[in-house]
Order: C-alpha cells, then structure tokens, then sequence
C-alpha cells in the first residue's frame, strides 16, 4: 500500500555548477521528492513525461519500489536548465520548457485517492489543486513552489495555499510571494492563510519552522563538498512528508525530526550531480549523519 503521494514534475535537467555540467539528466521536484520519501514511505507518483524519456529513467525510479502508473507519457518531456554560481544557494533559471506539461491534466488512479499524506510538490498549482479536489480526505498536505509559479500564478497559487497544512518555500520564495524582506512577516502572513505550519528553507544554512506559537531552527550540515545543490529543496520536502507518513505522528515536536531528517537527505542530495548520491544512499547513511546533527546544535 502506497502511504504518500507526490505530484511534481519529472524532467530533463540541464544544470551548470562551478564544479561541472550535466545534460539532460534525470530531475523534476516529483523525482526528488519521491527517491527521498523512498527511505522512509511507499510512494505514489503523479507526473508526466514525453516519449522521449528514457525507459532506464522509470527503471531508475521503480527500482525505489516509486509506484509509477500515475506517470502520463505524451508529447515531450518538461526541461530545465539552469545554473549556479559561487554563492549555490540560488539557482538561475536559463530555460523552462513545459513541454506536455502545460497541457497535463492530472487524473489521480482510483488506487491513490485514500492516500492520507500528499506531497504537492513544486508544479503548476492549477494541477496541485486539481490533485486535491480528486483525493478523498487527506490527512496531510504539504505545497511546495517556486518563483515561476510565483510569478506566473500567484492568484491559483494562494488558493491552493489555502487548502494546505504545510507550506514549504526557500527564503527567496517566501520574500517574494509575501512581498517583505522579513521571513517573520512572510512566516505570520503564511500563517494568517490558515496553515498550520510554515518551513523556510535556507539552503546551506538549514532551515526555520513557524507554528502559531512556536519557532524552531534546523542548522545547516556543514558540507565540504557541494557539487550541485539541485533537488535539495524537492529531496527535503520528500524526505519530511516520508518520515512524517512513517511514523504517523504530526506533532510538533515530530515535525522537528521530520526537518531534521529533510536536512539529512538534502545535504546528501547536494554532494553528486543530479541524483547520482540518492541513488546510492542508504539509511544507514541517513542515520548516521542525524545523529550528527545531534550534536551540532547541542549546547
Ligand atoms: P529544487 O529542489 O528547488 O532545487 O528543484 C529542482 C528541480 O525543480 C529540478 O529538478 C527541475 O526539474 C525542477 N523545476 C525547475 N523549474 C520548475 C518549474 N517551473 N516547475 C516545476 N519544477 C521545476
């Protein structure tokens, strides 16, 4: 049984880092998010690729046990291409081509629809809300975005906010969308929306957690070796939701660890292009580097 669903995107990637190139890889928030929700949950994944996908790339993601008869194939896979200079906290975005995933519409398989997590994970909102009005009753939905859509819908994008318990941005997003400098405001004017809790993520630094009365703050790893930090966000979402399904408890004082856990497998995300280190992580890997984190922020 399949116990978190994500809907995102599956994708071409082409990323520069000061440390290299790739072309063409496999990326997308949805393939982030579900190969790190892997570690702790069964996820479901709803998508849409091109005919030009590769079949060894949905060989890749089922051999995560990832249940894919929500991934549509027609017309030409979404492609990114983006960049990081020195400071690799922010992506530039060079191209965004939808492809079939401006005319996708979302069907949710009958299989999914009593999933009681749901990870609408960074995508067109229109296709998030979609997501949502065909589920049952989920118990918990975390929404992911980006500037894109931030400054491409951000009308469709604030009623899908509405409709969520979570919602997870960068310090960027979150100073964008709530037109502030002040993470605070932007955390209290998320809050006034009706979720319950708001995370900030700041990439290398780690990452905030805003409740109505609490705030709590993850440190970053202190990685020596950053190759490509595409993902980290989507590989954070996915990981949290994972955890959060697993072990079936939505406290706060729970939601600290699912952070925790997201910043585990994001700093791993970041040290491989692509998702080259996901690949090859173990759980032993994750829980090695918690402990860690541990007594990082120990005094
Ligand atoms: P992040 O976790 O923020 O680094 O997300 C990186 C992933 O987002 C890449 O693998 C891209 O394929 C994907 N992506 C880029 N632009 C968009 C977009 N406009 N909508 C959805 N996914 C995107």
């Amino acid at each position: 049984m399949n116990d978190v669903l994500i809907i995102g995107t599956v994708a071409f990637d082409t990323i520069e880092t000061p440390f290299g190139k790739v072309e063409k890889a496999l990326g997308g928030s949805a393939t982030y998010a579900s190969f790190a929700a892997s570690f702790f949950s069964k996820p479901a994944l709803i998508s849409v690729v091109g005919n030009d996908f590769p079949k060894e790339y949905i060989e890749l993601i089922k051999k995560r046990k990832i249940d894919v008869d929500g991934l549509k194939i027609t017309g030409k896979t979404f492609h990114w291409d983006g960049f990081y200079e020195y400071d690799m906290n922010e992506a530039k975005t060079r191209k965004t081509e939808l492809n079939s995933l401006e005319h996708f519409k979302v069907e949710v398989p009958e299989k999914y629809k009593n999933i009681k997590y749901v990870f609408l994970a960074n995508i067109d909102p229109e296709q998030q809300l979609e997501t949502l009005r065909q589920m049952d009753k989920p118990d918990f939905v975390v929404l992911d975005t980006m500037n894109f859509w931030i400054n491409n819908k951000r009308k469709l994008l604030m009623d899908a906010i509405k409709k969520v318990d979570v919602l997870l941005l960068n310090d960027g997003e979150a100073r964008q969308l709530f037109k502030t400098i002040n993470l605070v405001k932007a955390a209290n004017d998320a809050l006034s929306l009706g979720v319950k809790a708001v995370i900030i993520k700041k990439g290398e630094h780690g990452a905030l957690l805003f409740t109505k009365n609490k705030h709590f703050s993850a440190p970053g790893y202190p990685l020596e070796n950053i190759k490509d930090p595409t993902g980290c966000g989507d590989s954070f979402g996915g990981a949290f939701i994972g955890y959060l399904a697993k072990t079936k408890d939505l406290s706060e004082r729970n939601f600290r660890k699912a952070i925790v856990y997201g910043s585990v497998v994001a700093s791993h995300n970041a040290e491989d292009f692509g998702l080259n280190r996901l690949r090859h992580l173990t759980i032993n890997d994750i829980e090695k580097r918690y402990k860690e984190f541990h007594d990082i922020r120990e005094f």
